[in-house]
C-alpha cells in the first residue's frame, strides 16, 4: 500500500503561489484537472537536468541524497547530518523543517568555510530578474539557516548560459508570510476564485477548469479587455457578469481606467452576452488582389538561438481569397537546417522565392497575423542582408498586411482573445493536430534533429510543416469571413 501523501510547502509551492494562488490550491486539491506533461516540458526538464549534471562535475560533491530505497525523511536526516557533522558540499540536498511542513531541495549546497552557499540551476538567461527564482533560492537558504544555524554566505543561480549569478536574498519576513499563506492554501481553505489574465492562464495546467467555469458563470473577467484592475473596478460597481456589462452605456464607466477602454469593454460584453460577433467598423481588407499567406515558426530563444526562424511558410492564392476551403493553394515550407549555414540558406531561399512571387504577382498582399513576420524580416535583413528589390517590394511597399490588426480594430467575437488560435476555431477551423502550438513545434524540431533515423526525422519535420500550413489556412478562413461579413 502506498504511504499517504503528505502536503508540504516546497520552493515549487511558493513559485505557484507567486504565479497564482488558485494554481497552488488546485495543484494540491484538484490534481485531476492538471494537463499531462508536454513535449516542451520534457525538453526543458532534460535541459535543466543536464545543466545541473554539468555543474555537479565542477566540484567535490556528495549526493544526490535521495536515491533508490531512501525515504524522503531519511534523505532529510542525512542532509542535516552532512551539514552539521561534515564540510561536504551536497548535490540535491533535502531540507525539511522539524514539523515536516516546509521543505526545499536546491540544486546544491556548497561549503564555504563555516558558511553555506545555496546554488540553484535555472534555464532562463536572466533568472535573477524574476522574483519567483529569487524566492525559491532564498527559501532554501532561509530553511537551511533555520535548520543548522549556519550563516548563508551567498545565494547563487546558474543560468541557462552556464553563468553563475549572485542574487539578493528576499527578506525573511516575506518568506515567512509566503510560507504561511501557502500552508493555508494547501490546508483546508476553500478554492480561491481569482481568474488571472487569459495570456497568463493559457499555459497553466488548470486552464480548462478555471476558464470553462468562468464562462459558465458568465464572469466579466473572461472578456479580453477586462484586466485584473478593471475587474476590481467593475466588481466595486457590482458588475460581475458580461451580461450586466452589456446593458451599460459608456458614460457609466466613469473611472479613468474603465473610461479609456469603455468602447471595447461594451463591444466585447455585447458579443459575449449575445453569442454573436459585434462589428465596430469595416476591416479595410485590400480585396481583389492576389494573396500570399505568410507565417513563420521561430525559436522561443529568439536571436539567441542558432536558428531563430526555422520555417518560412507561404502559400500563394493567385486569385485572392475567392477560392473555397477545398481548393487551398500549394503550401511552400522553406525550412532551415539547424546550423548557422542552414539559417542563412533558408533566409536566402525565402528572399529568392519572395522575389519570384513578386515578379508573377506584383500587386500581391502578404497577409500575416500580428507583427512577428515583419519583425523577423527586419532582423534577418540586419543579420544577412537582402537585395534592395526585396526590400522595396515585399518589405516597404505596403505589401505586408497585418490581418490580426484588421480583425482587432473591426470586430469582437465571443472568444477569449484575438489570437488566431481562438478566432479561427470559432469560425469552424481546426488544426490537424489539436495539441500543436509554437512550443510544441520547436520541441518537435529539436526532436527531429536528435533522431538518427532519416525517415522518422522527415516524418517529424512534415508534422511541423503541417502545423505551419494550418496556421496559413486559419488566417485564410478569418480573411474570408471578414470579407463576407464586414459591414457595408
Ligand atoms: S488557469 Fe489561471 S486562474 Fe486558474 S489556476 Fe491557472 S493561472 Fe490561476
Amino acid at each position: 500500500m502506498n504511504a499517504p501523501r503528505i502536503s508540504r510547502v516546497t520552493a515549487g509551492s511558493l513559485k505557484r503561489l507567486l504565479d497564482c494562488e488558485r494554481r497552488l490550491w488546485l495543484s494540491e486539491h484538484g490534481r485531476g484537472h492538471a494537463a499531462p506533461r508536454s513535449d516542451h516540458d520534457e525538453l526543458l526538464g532534460g535541459k535543466s537536468k543536464s545543466l545541473e549534471e554539468r555543474m555537479a562535475l565542477e566540484g567535490e560533491m556528495v549526493g544526490p541524497v535521495m536515491s533508490g530505497g531512501v525515504t524522503f525523511e531519511q534523505a532529510a536526516a542525512e542532509t542535516l547530518r552532512l551539514l552539521r557533522e561534515t564540510r561536504a558540499s551536497i548535490r540535491r540536498p533535502i531540507l525539511l523543517s522539524p514539523d515536516g511542513k516546509l521543505s526545499a531541495s536546491p540544486g546544491f549546497i556548497i561549503r564555504e568555510g563555516d558558511a553555506l552557499v545555496i546554488r540553484d540551476v535555472r534555464l532562463a538567461h536572466r533568472p535573477e530578474k524574476k522574483r519567483e527564482h529569487r524566492v525559491r533560492t532564498s527559501f532554501a537558504g532561509w530553511l537551511a539557516h533555520k535548520l543548522t544555524g549556519l550563516e548563508i554566505a551567498r545565494l547563487e543561480i546558474v543560468n541557462g548560459l552556464g553563468q553563475t549569478v549572485v542574487i539578493a536574498p528576499e527578506p525573511a519576513e516575506e518568506l515567512e508570510a509566503l510560507a504561511n499563506r501557502a500552508l493555508e492554501l494547501i490546508g483546508d481553505s476553500p478554492e480561491p476564485t481569482v481568474l488571472m489574465a487569459h495570456s497568463h492562464c493559457q499555459d497553466c495546467d488548470h486552464y480548462a477548469h478555471c476558464w470553462d467555469q468562468a464562462e459558465a458563470d458568465r464572469r466579466v473577467e473572461v472578456l479580453p479587455a477586462v484586466t485584473r484592475r478593471r475587474a476590481e473596478l467593475l466588481h466595486a460597481m457590482d458588475v460581475r457578469t458580461f451580461d450586466q456589462l452589456a446593458t451599460m452605456k459608456e458614460p457609466q464607466l466613469e473611472h479613468r481606467e474603465l473610461r479609456d477602454a469603455a468602447k471595447i469593454l461594451l463591444v466585447e460584453a455585447r458579443a459575449w452576452s449575445s453569442g454573436e460577433p459585434v462589428w465596430m467598423k469595416d476591416p479595410g481588407l485590400p480585396l481583389n488582389r492576389p494573396i500570399v499567406w505568410f507565417d513563420i515558426e521561430s525559436d522561443a530563444d529568439g536571436e539567441r538561438a542558432n536558428v531563430p526562424v526555422y520555417l518560412w511558410g507561404i502559400a500563394v492564392d493567385a486569385k485572392g481569397s475567392t477560392l473555397d476551403d477545398t481548393q487551398r493553394p500549394p503550401f511552400e515550407p522553406i525550412m532551415a537546417e539547424l546550423t548557422r549555414a542552414g539559417d542563412r540558406d533558408a533566409w536566402e531561399r525565402f528572399v529568392k522565392r519572395a522575389l519570384e512571387v513578386h515578379e508573377q504577382h506584383p500587386n500581391a498582399v502578404w497577409a500575416h497575423w500580428h507583427n512577428a513576420e515583419p519583425m523577423w524580416i527586419d532582423r534577418y535583413t540586419a543579420r544577412y542582408g537582402a537585395p534592395q528589390a526585396f526590400l522595396d517590394t515585399v518589405r516597404t511597399s505596403g505589401a505586408l498586411f497585418d490581418l490580426h490588426q484588421a480583425f482587432e480594430r473591426s470586430v469582437r467575437m465571443p472568444v477569449r482573445g484575438t489570437s488566431v488560435k481562438l478566432v479561427a476555431p470559432w469560425l469552424g477551423f481546426h488544426w490537424s493536430n489539436p495539441n500543436a502550438d509554437a512550443e510544441w513545434s520547436t520541441a518537435m524540431l529539436h526532436r527531429a534533429h536528435r533522431t538518427q533515423d532519416p525517415a522518422q526525422r522527415q516524418a517529424i519535420l512534415d508534422e511541423v510543416a503541417r502545423y505551419n500550413a494550418d496556421d496559413l489556412w486559419a488566417m485564410r478562413i478569418v480573411w474570408r469571413w471578414l470579407a463576407a461579413n464586414r459591414p457595408r
